[in-house]
């Protein structure tokens, strides 16, 4: 059921307590938010994907952008709600046409990401979707290639956002909600 004036939103802490908190994974001093308990729970997923939803319910969606991995858990859900199309951004090496790459800045090196070249029109509405906002490297690098495709970016969209990595600063040119803030 969508949320509605029939169906109070969830509240963030009901959410909050489905999702697992991991201390040192995967390594030493990350706490890591594991959203693998809240996917298991029919509710808190079902919750969790309406009430993102819900917030985009007025703004024009092309398509929704699922980032690897963990992206591809609500994005593809969402865009169904959304009645937008679907497009994965992958790690190198996986898209078997032609492709747009960008390389981004990791703690310790870099790392790339990639978008078939023909997943998006020029002048489309794109929604970006990914389970956490960290430092926002990832999702800074995903809207670079959206408008390498001279798309538009009309959001980008979090389950969690760790405030204090301040990645909201990243992406300061852009439309930023998340569900949950850390
Ligand atoms: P960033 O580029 O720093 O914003 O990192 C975002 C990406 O890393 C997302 O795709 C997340 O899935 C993942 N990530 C970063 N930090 C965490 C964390 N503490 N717990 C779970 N996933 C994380």
């Amino acid at each position: 059921m969508p949320v509605n004036a029939t169906t109070p939103a969830p509240t963030q802490e009901s959410l909050k307590a489905l999702i697992r908190e991991v201390p040192d994974f995967p390594k030493p001093g990350i706490n890591f938010y594991d959203i693998t308990t809240l996917l298991k729970d029919r509710n808190g997923f079902r919750e969790t994907v309406d009430a993102l939803s819900e917030h985009y319910r007025k703004t024009p969606v092309d398509v929704v952008i699922g980032i690897e991995a963990r992206g591809y858990f609500f994005a593809p859900a969402m865009a169904l709600a959304l009645g937008a199309g679907f497009v994965p951004v992958r790690k190198p090496k996986k898209l078997p046409h032609t492709v747009r790459s960008i390389e981004y800045q990791l703690e310790y090196g870099t790392d790339q990401l990639e978008i078939h070249a023909d997943a998006i029109a020029r002048g489309q509405n794109v929604l970006i979707i990914d389970d956490v906002l960290a430092t926002g490297g990832t999702s800074s690098a995903v809207a670079g290639l959206v408008e390498m495709l001279e798309g538009r970016v009309v959001g980008l969209g979090f389950v969690i956002e760790l405030g204090f990595l301040k990645g909201r600063e990243k992406l300061a040119r852009y439309d930023v909600f998340s569900l949950l803030q850390y």
